[in-house]
C-alpha cells in the first residue's frame, strides 16, 4: 500500500520546522529555503492520528501527540549546512568525518573492531559552530536531524521529559540514519549531587542514559551529539557515553577572514583589500564565529546608513548606487559589536580539553 515506506521506518520525508530553521540566508536577514510541507510528512502525521497498520512497531506504544510534536518541533529532515559553510576547524571536521559520517554512510564496513561509539561531545565557547557541525554531519550523511535544547526538556516539556526522551529516541530509530543534537547537554547530564537533583530531572537523566546505552549496543545508525559551553559540569557517566570529545575553539584569524569574505561575497558586496582584511582580523581577536557574523551584518549596513544620512529616502535607495562596504564600516561596527566570550573563560576549555578531549 501507499504507506509501505513507513513500515520499514526509513523513508519518511520532512521539511524544515520553523523552530529550528537556521539563519544562513543572507547577511541582511534570516532568509531560508521555504520547503513546503511535503506529502510524506502529512501522510506520517495522518497515520499517527489514525494509528494505522503502517505505523512502525516501535512507535505504536507512544503517545501520538508526543510524536507529532517531535516531528513538528524537533525534527529537521533537511539540515541545510555543509562542511563548506563552516570556517576553519579543519582538524575537527576531518576527525568527525572519519568517526561519525563514514560509519553513518557505511554501517556495513564500520562494525566489529571498526565500530565507532555513537556519542560525540562538542564543547567550547558559545557561537563557534557546534550546532553548525551537528547539522553538517546530518547534511553530509543525508541523515535526519533532531535538535533539542536540554533545558527545554525540563522547562518546556514540564512533567513529560522522560516520555519525551523515550519518544525522541524511538522516532530517531525510525528515521535512520539520524543525528540527535542535544544543546546544553550539561544541564541534563551534570554532576550535581543526587541530593540536590530534583526527582524529575534525575528520572529524565536516567532515561536518557538508558536510551544511549540501548543504541550504543545495537546496530542502529543513530548518533547522539551533545554540545556544551560547560564541559566541566559533565559527570563521569556522561563522559563515558560521549566517547569522542572535540574542542571547538574560537575562530583563528584565517577563519575570521573567511567568514567576512564568505558573507559579503554571497551578496556581491566584497570589495575589501587584503590589507583591510588583515586589519579587521587584528581588531577581532577573541571574536566568536557568531560575533563575526553579527559584525559583518552591522558593517554591511554602513553604506545604507550613510546614504540615508545624506537625505536619500529608503524607498528610493538603489542598490546599484550604494558604495561598497569599507574598512571604516567595520571600524564603526566594532564599536557596536563586542566579543561575547571573555578571555579568562578560554583557559578552562583548554584545561578540560587536555584532560578529556579527543584532539588534544
Ligand atoms: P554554537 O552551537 O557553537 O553556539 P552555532 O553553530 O549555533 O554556535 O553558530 C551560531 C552562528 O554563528 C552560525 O549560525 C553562524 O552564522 C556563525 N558561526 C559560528 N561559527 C562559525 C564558523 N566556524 N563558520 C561560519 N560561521 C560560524
Amino acid at each position: 500500500n501507499g504507506n509501505s515506506s513507513l513500515s520499514n521506518g526509513t523513508n519518511i520525508g520532512y521539511s524544515t520546522p520553523n523552530s529550528i530553521r537556521s539563519n544562513y540566508g543572507g547577511i541582511y536577514g534570516s532568509l531560508t529555503s521555504q520547503n513546503a510541507l511535503d506529502d510524506p510528512r502529512k501522510r506520517f502525521l495522518d497515520l499517527l492520528r489514525g494509528r494505522g497498520d503502517g505505523l512502525p512497531q516501535k512507535l505504536r506504544s507512544l503517545e501520538p501527540r508526543l510524536i507529532e510534536q517531535i516531528s513538528n518541533e524537533i525534527m529537521d529532515g533537511d539540515p541545510n549546512v555543509r562542511w563548506d559553510d563552516i570556517a576553519g576547524l579543519h582538524h575537527a571536521k576531518k576527525c568527525v568525518n572519519e568517526m561519525v559520517i563514514w560509519p553513518l554512510l557505511r554501517p556495513d564496513i564500520f562494525k566489529g573492531c571498526r565500530s565507532q561509539g555513537r556519542g560525540l561531545l562538542l564543547f567550547g565557547p558559545p557561537g563557534t559552530g557546534k550546532t553548525m557541525i551537528g547539522k553538517a554531519i546530518a547534511g553530509e550523511a543525508k541523515a535526519t536531524f533532531f535538535y533539542i535544547s536540554a533545558t527545554s526538556i525540563t522547562s518546556k516539556w514540564i512533567g513529560e521529559g522522560e516520555k519525551l526522551v523515550r519518544a525522541l529516541f524511538a522516532v530517531a530509530r525510525c528515521r535512520q540514519p539520524a543525528v540527535i543534537f542535544v544543546d546544553e547537554i550539561d544541564s541534563l547530564l551534570s554532576q550535581r549531587g543526587s541530593y540536590s537533583e530534583l526527582e524529575s530531572s534525575r528520572r529524565i537523566k536516567t532515561q536518557f542514559l538508558i536510551e544511549m546505552e540501548g543504541f550504543d549496543s545495537g546496530n542502529e545508525q543513530v548518533v547522539l551529539i551533545g554540545a556544551t559551553n560547560r564541559p566541566q559540569d559533565l559527570d563521569e557517566a556522561a563522559r563515558r557515553r560521549l566517547t569522542k570529545r572535540f574542542y571547538i575553539p574560537l575562530p583563528s584569524s584565517e577563519a575570521r577572514a573567511w567568514i567576512i569574505k564568505n558573507l559579503l561575497d554571497k551578496e556581491g558586496l566584497f570589495k575589501l583589500s587584503t590589507k583591510d582584511i588583515d586589519r579587521i582580523c587584528k581588531l577581532t581577536e577573541g571574536y566568536s564565529g557568531s560575533d563575526m557574523t553579527n559584525l559583518v551584518k552591522d558593517a554591511s549596513m554602513g553604506p545604507i546608513r550613510e546614504a540615508l544620512k545624506q537625505g536619500t529616502e529608503i524607498t528610493k535607495l538603489k542598490t546599484e548606487d550604494m558604495r561598497p562596504v569599507t574598512l571604516q564600516d567595520f571600524e564603526d561596527a566594532l564599536k557596536e559589536v563586542r566579543p561575547s566570550v571573555s578571555p579568562n573563560q578560554l583557559g578552562q576549555y583548554e584545561q578540560w580539553n587536555n584532560q578529556f578531549g579527543s584532539l588534544s
